[in-house]
C-alpha cells in the first residue's frame, strides 16, 4: 500500500480532541492523519464556546451602556448592529480555522478533507479512499438533538443561532440546559423578546439547587420569561411567525424557536460496528480509563464518548490517548474538581460537589454562603445580586464544592479550582487575606455556615 496511506494514527474529526491528539502524536514522532468533514476546529470553534463567548461579550454591552449613566455618562444605548456582530464573528472564526489549520501542517499531521467510515480496528474509508493505520481515535464530537412534538423541525438548533438571517425580536428556547440558558440569556441582552420553556421544576439540572435557583431569579430579573414546569405541544408556521402550542393550551408567538434540549454522540454511520467497537444506550462510544473502545486498536475522547462535554476535557483526554500510545502511558485524567462555567448574565461558575453530591458523598457537610449588591451596583442602578456558596465536608475540613453566580464568575472560580484540586481545606481558605475591594474576597471571609438543614434527598 502507497506510504501516505498508512499511518501511526489516524484521527477522525478535527474538533477540540482530535487536533490536540493529531499534533502532539505528531510532535512525539508518530505518522499521523486527520480526516475533518466540516470546518477546523469542530463545535467549540465554529458554533460553540468562541462563538457563544463573543456573543455573550456583546450581550453584555446592552447592560453596560445602562449602568454607566450612575458613573456619570449619560450615554443613550446606540442601536444593535446584528449584521456587524455575526459579520466580525465570522472574521475571528475564519481567522481560528486558519490557526488550526497551521498548527497541524506545522506539525506535519496529514489532513483529509472529507466524511470518514471505519472499515475495520485498522482501516478508514474517507469518500472512497482507503487508510490504515496501527491505531485509530474517534473523536467525532456531538450534534443538537431535535425537537420530538408536531412541526419540531420549525425549531433551530444552537448551531444556527449564530449565522440567524433576521435578528429574532420574539425567541423561545426550549430546555433548561447550560446552551438553553446561555442562549436565553444572550438573546435577551442583545434585545431579544425571550420565553425560556422548561419542562421540570429548575434550570440547569445538575448544578447546586440553591445555585441554580437565584440564577433563574436573576435571569428573570433581566427580563428572561422562564418557565417551569412547561411542555411544548406542538410548532406551527403563520405566515412569518411561529405559533408554540404549550401543554396547556395557550400559545406563544416567536420569531425563532430554538431546541436546546441536549445532544448525542456523533457515531451514526462510523461503521463503529463493522471495527467491533460497542456503544451505550444513548449511542455513545464506551471506552476504558486508557479511552479504548471494546475495538482494541481503536480509542475514542471527547463528546462522542458523553461523559464531560466540555472542550478543555477532550484536550485533556486526548493528552492521555497520546501518551498512551506514543509517551511514557502515565498521564491520567482525574475527573474530580472539573471547574465549568455557564455565561448567563449573571454568569454562574461551579468547582467540585454539589450540596446535594457532597451530602451523599461526605456525609456531613457545613455550608457558607453569600449573597450581596457587588459595589459596582450602588451606582449602576442594577439590582443584580451575587451569589458564593462554600461546601466544606467536616471530617475532613476540605472544600469539596465551590460555587458562584455573579460577574466573571469563571475567571473567578478557575483560580480556586486550583486550591480546591491542591486540597485546600476551610481553615485554609480563612488564612487566606482577601483582595479588597473584590466579590471574590467574600469567598475566604465567609466564617458562619449556614444553619444546618435536613439532608437533602434526591
Ligand atoms: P468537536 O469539537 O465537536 O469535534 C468533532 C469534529 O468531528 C467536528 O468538527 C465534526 O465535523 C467532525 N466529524 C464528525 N463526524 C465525522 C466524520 N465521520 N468524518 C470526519 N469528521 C467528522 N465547552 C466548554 O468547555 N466551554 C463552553 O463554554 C462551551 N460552550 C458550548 C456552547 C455550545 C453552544 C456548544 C454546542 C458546546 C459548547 N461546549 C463548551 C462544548 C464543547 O464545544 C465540546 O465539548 C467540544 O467541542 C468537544 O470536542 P470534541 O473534540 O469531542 O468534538
Amino acid at each position: 500500500m502507497a506510504d501516505d496511506t498508512e499511518f501511526d494514527l489516524f484521527v477522525i474529526g478535527a474538533g477540540s480532541g482530535g487536533v490536540r491528539a493529531a499534533r502532539l502524536a505528531a510532535q512525539q514522532g508518530a505518522k499521523v492523519a486527520v480526516v475533518e468533514t466540516g470546518k477546523l476546529g469542530g463545535t467549540c470553534v465554529n458554533v460553540g464556546c468562541i462563538p457563544k463567548k463573543l456573543y455573550s461579550y456583546a450581550a453584555h454591552y446592552a447592560e453596560a451602556f445602562e449602568e454607566a449613566h450612575g458613573f456619570g455618562w449619560p450615554v443613550q444605548a446606540p442601536a444593535f448592529d446584528w449584521e456587524r456582530l455575526k459579520a466580525n464573528r465570522a472574521i475571528e472564526i475564519s481567522r481560528l480555522n486558519e490557526v488550526y489549520e497551521a498548527v497541524l501542517v506545522g506539525a506535519r499531521v496529514t489532513m483529509l478533507r472529507g466524511r470518514a467510515r471505519l472499515i475495520s480496528g485498522h482501516e478508514v474509508d474517507v469518500d472512497g479512499q482507503r487508510f490504515r493505520a496501527r491505531h485509530l481515535l474517534v473523536a467525532t464530537g456531538g450534534h443538537p438533538v431535535t425537537l420530538e412534538v408536531p412541526g419540531g423541525e420549525l425549531a433551530v438548533s444552537s448551531d444556527a443561532m449564530f449565522d440567524l438571517p433576521r435578528f429574532p425580536a420574539r425567541l423561545v428556547v426550549i430546555g433548561g440546559g447550560y446552551i438553553a440558558c446561555e442562549m436565553a440569556s444572550i438573546f435577551r441582552g442583545l434585545g431579544a423578546q425571550v420565553t425560556q420553556l422548561v419542562r421540570g421544576d429548575r434550570l440547569l439540572r445538575g448544578f447546586d439547587d440553591e445555585v441554580a435557583g437565584f440564577l433563574a431569579v436573576e435571569m428573570g430579573k433581566k427580563g428572561v420569561d422562564i418557565r417551569l414546569g412547561t411542555r411544548l405541544q406542538r410548532l406551527d408556521r403563520d405566515g412569518g411567525r411561529l405559533l408554540a402550542t404549550l401543554h396547556d393550551g395557550h400559545r406563544l408567538e416567536a420569531d425563532v424557536v430554538l431546541c436546546a434540549t441536549g445532544r448525542r454522540a456523533n457515531t451514526r454511520g462510523l461503521g463503529l460496528d463493522d471495527a467491533g467497537v460497542a456503544l451505550g444506550d444513548r449511542g455513545e462510544i464506551l471506552v476504558d480509563e486508557d479511552y479504548r473502545t471494546s475495538a482494541p486498536s481503536v480509542f475514542a475522547v471527547g463528546d462522542v464518548t458523553d461523559r464531560v462535554q466540555l472542550t478543555p476535557v477532550a484536550l485533556a483526554e486526548a493528552m492521555v490517548v497520546v501518551d498512551r500510545l506514543f509517551g511514557t502511558g502515565e498521564r491520567r485524567l482525574d475527573y474530580d474538581f472539573i471547574p465549568s462555567a455557564v455565561f448567563t448574565h449573571p454568569n454562574l461558575a461551579t468547582v467540585g460537589w454539589t450540596e446535594a453530591e457532597a451530602r451523599e458523598r461526605f456525609g456531613a457537610v457545613r455550608t457558607f454562603v453569600s449573597q450581596f449588591r457587588s459595589l459596582k451596583h450602588t451606582l449602576s442602578g442594577s439590582t443584580e445580586r451575587t451569589l458564593l456558596k462554600l461546601v466544606v465536608a467536616d471530617a475532613s475540613d476540605r472544600v469539596v464544592g465551590l460555587h458562584m453566580v455573579g460577574a466573571e464568575a469563571g475567571e473567578m472560580v478557575q483560580g480556586f479550582a486550583v486550591a480546591m484540586r491542591a486540597g485546600a481545606t476551610k481553615a485554609v481558605f480563612d488564612s487566606t487575606i482577601g483582595i479588597h475591594p473584590t466579590a471574590a474576597e467574600e469567598f475566604v471571609t465567609m466564617r458562619e455556615p449556614v444553619v444546618q438543614k435536613q439532608p437533602i434527598h434526591r
